[in-house]
């Protein structure tokens, strides 16, 4: 009885309530409609129980499902492990090298971040995956990827076998008349085997499963890929975005600081056995991370505070130089912004030439920020707005908030060029130098 009322936690029932949710239903529905598909497939074209082949064909079938499932249900229950509530570093005067989340009311540990919908402060945050309905972190990340990785492979195996069935099926039911081309698409007569008769509905179904099929091995792989990159540099996206941005800062104070990124540990190996784990638990605590040797515990930490205290370079500054509609997976901005819209609920935002953006993160073709309205916006505003920390940490200060209306959202990188500054405001900046 304690067994089970320890497995059926209050905490567990909540967790369950993350299935409610698009991403999760649609995932959980392509998953049920590929591997119900290829198992009804695999009956008509391989009969599992007369030879070894059919037999080892459907038992992979089946550990697919399994595996994918498996690792898909434990990235969106294990949770990426969040900072506790509360928490201070060991020595309380390091805490002036962290920042402090007040909706956790707690210091963020290195390489965590606040997540919005998540409102808690996630260990080594990556993003926020609509698909699990979690973030993908610290204790879910070789979850996650595995499942990135299963699913294109179970995808791949299911694709063949519709493609076999049909291949099968159609093969004895074609003839070739003078001009013309016949299908018998009844159910098959001569063939003894078939429990499943194979008529037009299911020709119909295994084709929108192959395509299904086809889809997700692209989408996901990709998305595999990527994450990849992530483990084996160790650098999720977040902390490239403010490496990109501590370069920037550099470059423009000229203080001749060599920013490195602390916890890359030099071998890509090294970098990967911190994730993957035979016990499945990765290394550390999630909230102390091993440094590349010369690094400060806080390295990044202390970059993140200097970025959040210069003002000018936090926001960087773009100019829109075409026309953006504020489409999804626009047509006519190439192939590569069509293909990595990011995959997120937050908006696009329309531009027009000219516009001025401050953008607060970005991807390779696609850029997140706020337009600014107009010029009278160009001030930094006063903080006494209600926000996000994850947003609080890039764009406090500078929003545009006019009216209380904000113009935020994605668009394509193609479109803005980065501004310098007006001379004005490079005065301005003179002036904050020679200060310090
Ligand atoms: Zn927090
Ligand atoms: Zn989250």
């Amino acid at each position: 009885m304690g067994v089970l009322c320890s497995v059926i936690k209050f905490e567990n029932l909540h967790e369950l309530r993350r299935l409610c949710h698009w991403g999760p239903i649609i995932a959980l529905g392509v998953i049920a409609i590929c591997s119900t598909m290829a198992m009804i497939d695999s009956v008509l074209w391989y009969w599992p129980l007369h030879t070894t082949g059919g037999s080892v064909n459907f038992i992979m079938l089946i550990n697919w499902t399994v595996m994918i499932l498996y690792n898909y249900f434990n990235a969106m229950f294990i949770g990426p492990g969040y900072v506790p509530l509360d928490w201070k570093p060991e020595k309380s005067q390091d805490s002036m090298y962290l920042q402090y989340c007040k909706v956790c009311q707690a210091y963020k540990a290195p390489r965590s971040h606040h997540c919005r919908k998540c409102n808690r402060c996630v260990m080594k945050m990556d993003h926020h995956c609509p698909w699990i309905n979690n973030c993908c972190g610290y204790q879910n990340h070789a979850s996650f990827i595995l499942f990135l990785l299963l699913a294109p492979l179970g995808c791949i195996h299911a694709a063949f076998i519709f493609v076999m069935t049909m291949y099968t099926q159609l093969y004895n039911r074609i003839s070739f008349g003078w001009s013309t081309v016949k299908i018998d698409m009844s159910a098959a007569r001569r063939d003894p085997l078939p429990v499943v008769p194979f008529g037009l509905s299911a020709f119909a179904a295994s084709l929108f499963a192959l395509g299904l099929a086809l889809g997700t091995t692209v989408a996901v792989g990709m998305l595999f890929f990527i994450q990849m990159k992530v483990i084996l540099r160790n650098k999720t996206s977040i902390e490239s975005w403010i490496e990109e941005k501590a370069k920037d800062r550099i470059q423009y104070y000229q203080t001749g600081e060599v920013f490195i990124f602390p916890y890359d540990m030099g071998s890509r190996w090294k970098n990967f056995k911190q994730v993957f784990t035979w016990s499945g638990v990765p290394e550390g605590d999630g909230l102390e991370w091993p440094i590349k040797e010369g690094c400060h515990q806080y390295s990044l930490t202390i970059e993140q505070l200097k970025q959040k205290a210069d003002k000018r370079v936090r926001s960087v500054r773009y100019r829109a130089m075409e026309d953006y509609s504020g489409a999804c997976c626009p047509l006519n901005k190439g192939i590569k912004t069509f293909f990595t819209t990011p995959c997120t609920e937050e908006p696009r935002i329309e531009l027009h030439k000219g516009d001025l953006i401050l953008v607060t993160r970005g991807l390779k073709h696609w850029m997140y920020g706020d337009k600014i309205l107009n010029s009278a916006a160009e001030e930094s505003y006063p903080l006494d707005i209600e926000q996000s920390p994850f947003q609080e940490k890039y764009s406090k200060d500078y929003l545009t908030v006019l009216g209380g209306t904000r113009v935020r959202g994605w668009f394509p990188r193609k479109c803005v060029e980065k501004c310098l500054y007006d001379v004005e405001a490079d005065q301005e900046i003179e002036g904050e130098k020679k200060n310090r």
